[in-house]
């Protein structure tokens, strides 16, 4: 797929725009002002691949919070702020590595003014944030609602006035908690502008319906060519947050980071309790970042084809699993030693193909 042309800004020491590497971000739900809660749950994003991280700053004791924070942590850093300039400011002071803020609501060119120059001196880039819950009122009153176009044109507003006061290191966001608004919304706003795109669709809900809205919205996008960076939505553990983002990625072969589990429905052919084995080795190689193909199969009839294809693949038999490596034939392995076998292989090919 041919990616939408986009300048670049830098994150922190992560490039977003212009072909770098499509980043997945989270945003943390602890207090920021606590700082062993927020950082200890900032080392479980790190670990899961998370790339950049966004905490809420509602207050001052949460923007002078980010100092100590940043001093613990490996991954840059995005302080969410609504409405106060101040909080911008000092979220700036304290070391934040971007701001995520919109102008057109901090109440006029002065204050605008002063957040730029802060982040102008700071090399900091601000994402515009605008979400269809939060569109202004004669926005809503000239569209008949919040409508694709009125939060295109909310998001362009933002963005002149950054530009306006000579700021160009912006990203922008403009998220429904539905599909269709936030994809026709997306892809109207690629158009009148170059400036990268942090995807998302917001509040999406819970794990299902959240997984079902990113993946379908994201997805499209990404398909299209739109999209810098994103982030998906769950009300669930952040980390859940992050293993969706990657995984859609996986899906459209934009990156790969992990293993890639291939497996079968199961039918009445399965031969061994392979929901259990998959859920073990899923499991089992949730921290794994070395990208590999397994196909874990349930019968020797569609089984033996994806095993074949994939790096390591396993085809049940009748309290038996056959193992296949690189499309060939290993051995046979009985059902109570198959997921240690198999995860045993995994290590093997880390190694020979180097595992971090
Ligand atoms: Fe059924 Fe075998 Fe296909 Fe799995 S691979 S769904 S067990 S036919």
């Amino acid at each position: 797929m041919t990616r939408r042309a986009t300048r670049r800004i830098q994150v922190g020491n992560v490039p977003v725009g212009d072909g770098a590497p499509i980043t997945v971000q989270s945003m943390t739900n602890t207090p920021t002002a606590d700082v062993d809660a927020t950082v200890a749950q900032i080392h479980r994003l790190e670990a899961s691949g998370c790339e950049l991280v966004r905490v809420a700053v509602p207050d001052m004791d949460a923007a002078a919070a980010i100092g100590a924070i940043k001093a613990r942590i490996t991954i840059p850093l995005i302080a969410d702020i609504h409405f106060d300039h101040r909080l911008a400011i000092a979220a700036a002071q304290h070391g934040a590595d971007a701001l995520r803020i919109n102008p057109g609501n901090i109440g006029g060119r002065k204050k605008v003014d002063e957040v730029v120059a802060c982040a102008r001196d700071r090399q900091l880039p601000i994402r515009i944030g605008v979400n269809s819950g939060s569109l202004e009122k004669d926005l809503l009153a000239t569209h008949g609602g919040a409508t694709p176009a009125a939060m295109v044109e909310s998001a362009m507003g933002h963005v002149r006035l950054l530009e306006d006061a000579g700021f160009e290191r912006i990203k922008i966001s403009i998220k429904a908690s539905d599909v269709p608004r936030t994809v026709a919304a997306y892809r109207l706003l690629a158009q009148q502008t170059d400036h990268p795109l942090h995807l998302g669709i917001t509040e999406a809900g819970s794990l299902y319906a959240g997984v079902v809205k990113s993946a379908m919205g994201i997805g499209m996008l990404l398909a299209e060519g739109i999209g810098d960076t994103l982030r998906v939505s769950l009300t669930r553990d952040c980390v859940e947050e992050v293993r969706v983002g990657f995984e859609i990625l996986k899906a459209l072969d934009i990156r790969r980071r992990g293993p890639e589990i291939i497996s079968c429905p199961t039918c009445g052919r399965c031969g061994i309790d392979l929901i259990e084995v998959v859920d073990q080795v899923e499991k089992a190689l949730l921290p794994r970042t070395v990208p590999i193909k397994l196909a874990i199969m349930g019968c020797v009839v569609n089984g033996p084809g994806e095993a074949r294809e994939a790096d390591i693949g396993i085809a049940g038999g009748e309290g038996v699993g056959i193992l296949f490596k690189k499309g060939k034939v290993i051995r046979k392995v009985p059902r109570d030693q198959l997921v240690a076998v198999l995860l045993a292989e995994v290590d093997q090919w880390e190694k020979e193909n180097g595992a971090a």
